[in-house]
């Protein structure tokens, strides 16, 4: 075959992804990232710009990152030799589909299995990187069901799983003992716990990496407050960190945020984890509020947003929402999220508004 575009030299996976997409629009109450709706104090914004300008931005940022490194080791209790840091998840995301690429005995392709719905990465990472997709579907509760989740691994031979718990958009746990069964009947796999949400529920697998090789857990910042930063980490291994390592990007995480986070995990620690709290308390309060509203089905949350299903018609809903200025996620489509929108925990005033809005919206 003559080749006469470049066109035709692109991976083919690629044609079919849909791209993450994020309104652009500017509102007034934005709720619809899992964002933390809380900026620093004013003191320790002003600290945090004299720190940062004492950076010398003429030069390269340190490739380990070993200041960062160590301070987020020590908040976690483990080892700096354990941790990979990233521009977010999101990259690391990308170098585990780059390194768990070849194919397992007597296949083609390799794959990469998480439960389904969730996170959007998981799935558009792989596809760009070719890799082949399995989604094992989550019961009406969205909880994993150890026999299909074993069923896929015996079929289809992943070599990456991912367990985002607290899951997105579902906003609930998935049973410890079914991913540990997981973990320790499939050896040959590598199993990463997704714990982006870690701050708003507090039980983590993190403690079991240190028996498990196979298994990793990611961290981040983004969603404790830091979502600007683009700080993202994978826990596990020495070994596994190692070799990771090699396709990571000498440069990936720039100096101010090297710096900021290193800051956010230390001297503005007890700020941060009070704005969680905070958002704990009040998702709780807005999941009953909901509860009162006609035609609504509210799903128990151990994140900083809560995913709900309406009866009503959920797109035109979210329209007339975004139309008021009030922008939360779009989930209604044929599937499983049918009906379905997410809204992140805002402050009062935003979920006040939020919830104002919505109850004009479906009295009337
Ligand atoms: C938001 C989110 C991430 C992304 O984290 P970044 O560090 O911002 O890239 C990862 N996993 C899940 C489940 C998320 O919801």
């Amino acid at each position: 075959m003559r080749v006469v575009s470049w066109r035709d030299r692109l991976r083919p996976e690629l044609w079919a992804v849909q791209a993450y997409s994020v309104p652009a629009q500017e509102v007034p109450v934005k709720l619809d990232a899992n964002e933390n709706p809380y900026h620093l104090s004013d003191d320790a914004r002003a600290d945090l710009a004299r720190e940062l300008a004492r950076i010398d931005l003429n030069r390269y940022p340190d490739p380990r990152a070993t200041r960062l490194k160590e301070a987020l080791a020590e908040s976690l209790g483990v080892m700096p030799e354990q941790v990979l840091l990233g521009c977010g998840v999101d990259e690391i995301i990308g170098l585990l589909a780059t390194a768990f690429a070849r194919p397992p005995e007597g296949r083609s392709q390799a794959a990469v299995m998480y439960p389904w719905p969730s996170f959007a990465m998981f799935r558009i990472t792989s596809q760009a990187h070719g890799l082949r997709l399995v989604e094992v579907p989550l019961d009406e509760a969205w909880q994993l069901r150890a026999d299909r989740a074993l069923g896929a691994i015996e079929a289809e031979d992943p070599g990456v799983i991912f367990f985002p718990s607290p899951n997105n958009p579902t906003g609930n746990r998935l049973d410890p003992e079914v991913m540990r069964a997981v973990i320790e009947s499939t050896p040959g796999a590598l199993t990463v716990v997704d714990e982006a949400y870690f701050d708003f529920c507090g039980s983590t697998l993190l403690p079991l990496v240190h028996a498990h090789p196979g298994l990793a857990v990611f961290r981040t910042l983004s969603k404790m407050g830091l979502a600007g930063l683009r700080v993202g980490a994978l826990v596990g291994h020495p070994d596994l960190v190692r070799e990771l390592d090699k396709a990571r990007q000498p440069y990936n995480l720039n100096a101010l945020s090297q710096r900021a986070a290193e800051l956010a995990l230390t001297r503005f620690k007890d700020e941060l984890a009070g704005q969680a709290r905070r958002i704990v308390v009040d998702r709780e309060k807005l999941s009953s509020a909901l509860r009162e509203l006609p035609g609504m089905t509210v799903f128990p949350s151990d994140a900083n947003f809560i995913l709900i299903r309406l009866a009503a018609n959920a797109s035109e809903v979210w329209e007339k929402l975004l139309a008021q200025g009030v922008l939360v996620r779009n989930l209604d489509a044929p599937g499983p999220l049918a009906g379905c929108l997410r809204v992140t925990v805002g402050t009062p005033a935003e979920n006040e508004r939020f919830l104002e809005t919505l109850a004009g919206i479906l009295n009337r």
